[in-house]
């Protein structure tokens, strides 16, 4: 075994520490580095150079995650892919560095959130036509790198696919140079860092699949706090530093200088494509947060009011929902009130609408203030207000819709002479009830507080 060569010293407060649980930082106290499997030879992701350093986009992104977990993260250098994954099968690893979640790996490996995507690319012979699809040229034979997660994820796409794996990419690509193969599947910057390495030339990316590679860290199945670590790590890690280390490896490939025009025109198309889907990437991206931003205000909106901010109309019906699961699981009663403030019409009329609407918030914010902690207020509409009671029955109801009753009408809502009544009705869930009957036995017991002459309470 070549034991562990130091890749990443952490830089403490280079990078802003990650927020974690107590559990999260107890484990990694009780460690002393983090052991990193790799795959030596998979430039430009990643490689292992003879003086055993790792290097490569992924080196690079473990350098910045290391510097954020303040942890020394050391390399345990492996002859093969093949070999790292089963260092980590047998535990002399904590980290793969990049992977997958393939079915034959999930006994031993988890893998933590996607960091970054790469779609898949075919190279061919020049002369072939464009590929979109691979469906109608599944009489062909197409190589792929031997024990890459991408393998799997072609054959659930194309289940008819005849795949030669071969032992490295550059053997692939010579194989589709000189026809034993129709094409070579993998990713472009791998593709366009081999040909360029190996002096390729007789051979295009000539086509994009739909199928993307989503990259993220393999780690031990029985370290699950090392998992949510790296979650947030990569939660963490900004678009411009990804933006950073990719475009790092992506401009040396392009420092190469061969002589055969095909092979820059080759790589002006590659980049082409790398450039339209970067752009796709991190548009898509951007997209996605926005959207959780709209969707958090969507259901905060659905939730409350938007004029007093208390729970709406709609959130009140999912409170009664549970409060009538708990009902039929233990039993405990609960009593509705509905509120209607008296005579609102003249307040508007007096006053205008907008002061009106600063009663309707002014009186939102006494009735939450003035009821129990378990108590909902929610608005029900309009002027009126209804407040459930968990774990209270009709006489507790009323006490309670006297209390607020008594606030209401000694509360100076400035509004000169004018004061500000309610009329409340009370009623208690009854046995095999549906809702609606509650709440209507209290809307006719509020009617009859209306009619009885206002600021009121009547139980039903
Ligand atoms: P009562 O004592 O019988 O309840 O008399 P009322 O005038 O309060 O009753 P009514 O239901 O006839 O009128 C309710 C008024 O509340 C009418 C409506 O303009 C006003 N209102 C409803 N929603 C709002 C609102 O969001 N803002 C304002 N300013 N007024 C509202
Ligand atoms: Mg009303
Ligand atoms: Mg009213």
């Amino acid at each position: 075994m070549v034991w562990l060569f130091v890749v990443a010293i952490p830089l403490a407060g280079a990078e802003p520490r990650l927020e974690l649980t107590k559990q999260e930082q107890s484990w990694l106290q009780q460690v002393e580095v983090i052991r990193l499997c790799t795959d030596p030879d998979w430039m430009p992701y990643e490689g292992i150079d003879e003086q055993h350093r790792h290097s490569g986009i992924m080196s690079d992104f473990h350098q910045l995650w290391a510097d954020m977990l303040d942890k020394p993260v050391v390399i345990q250098v492996t002859d093969s892919w093949q070999q790292s994954l089963q260092y980590m099968e047998k535990g002399k690893c904590d980290v793969l560095s990049s992977a997958q979640d393939v079915a034959s790996r999930r006994h031993y490996l988890t893998v933590t959130d996607p960091f970054i995507f790469y779609p898949f690319a075919v190279a061919t012979q020049p002369e072939n036509p464009f590929i979109i699809d691979l469906m109608p040229l599944m009489d062909k034979r197409f190589a792929m790198v031997e024990g890459y997660a991408g393998i799997e994820i072609m054959r659930k796409r194309y289940p008819e696919i005849d795949l030669l794996l071969v032992d490295t990419a550059s053997q692939g690509l010579k194989m589709v140079e000189k026809s034993k193969v129709y094409g070579f599947i993998d990713t472009v910057p791998s593709i366009n860092y081999q040909t360029l390495k190996h002096g390729i030339s007789l051979i295009k990316i000539n086509g994009v699949l739909d199928e993307h590679y989503a990259m993220s860290i393999g780690i031990r199945k029985d370290l699950p706090e090392l998992v949510s670590i790296y979650n947030k790590a990569i939660a963490a890690t900004h678009d411009a530093d990804r933006q950073r280390i990719l475009n790092n490896w992506l401009s040396l490939t392009f420092q190469y200088h061969f002589d055969y025009s095909l092979i820059w025109k080759m790589l002006l198309g590659a980049s082409v494509l790398l450039a339209l889907f970067f752009y796709h990437y991190f548009m898509v991206n951007r997209h996605n947060r926005e959207l959780q931003q709209v969707n958090r205000q969507l259901e905060a909106l659905s939730h409350s009011d938007h004029l007093t901010g208390i729970p709406n109309r709609y959130y009140l019906h999912q409170v009664f929902e549970n409060e009538l699961k708990r009902y039929q699981r233990y039993r405990h009663s609960f009593s509705l009130l509905i509120i209607d403030i008296d005579h609102f019409k003249r307040i508007n009329d007096s006053y205008g609408h907008v002061v009106g609407d600063e009663i309707l918030k002014k009186l939102a914010q006494l009735l939450t203030e003035n009821v129990r902690e378990n108590d909902v207020v929610g608005r029900w509409g309009g002027e009126e207000f209804l407040i459930l009671c968990p774990e209270t029955d009709a006489k507790g109801g009323r006490a309670l819709a006297e209390h607020l009753r008594l606030r209401i009408s000694q509360t100076d809502f400035s509004l000169g002479t004018m004061m500000i009544t309610a009329s409340f009705g009370v009623t208690d869930y009854r046995d095999d009830e549906v809702l609606e009957e509650t709440i209507k036995r209290a809307d006719l017991a509020l009617y009859q507080a209306k009619h009885d002459g206002r600021d009121r309470t009547i139980v039903f």
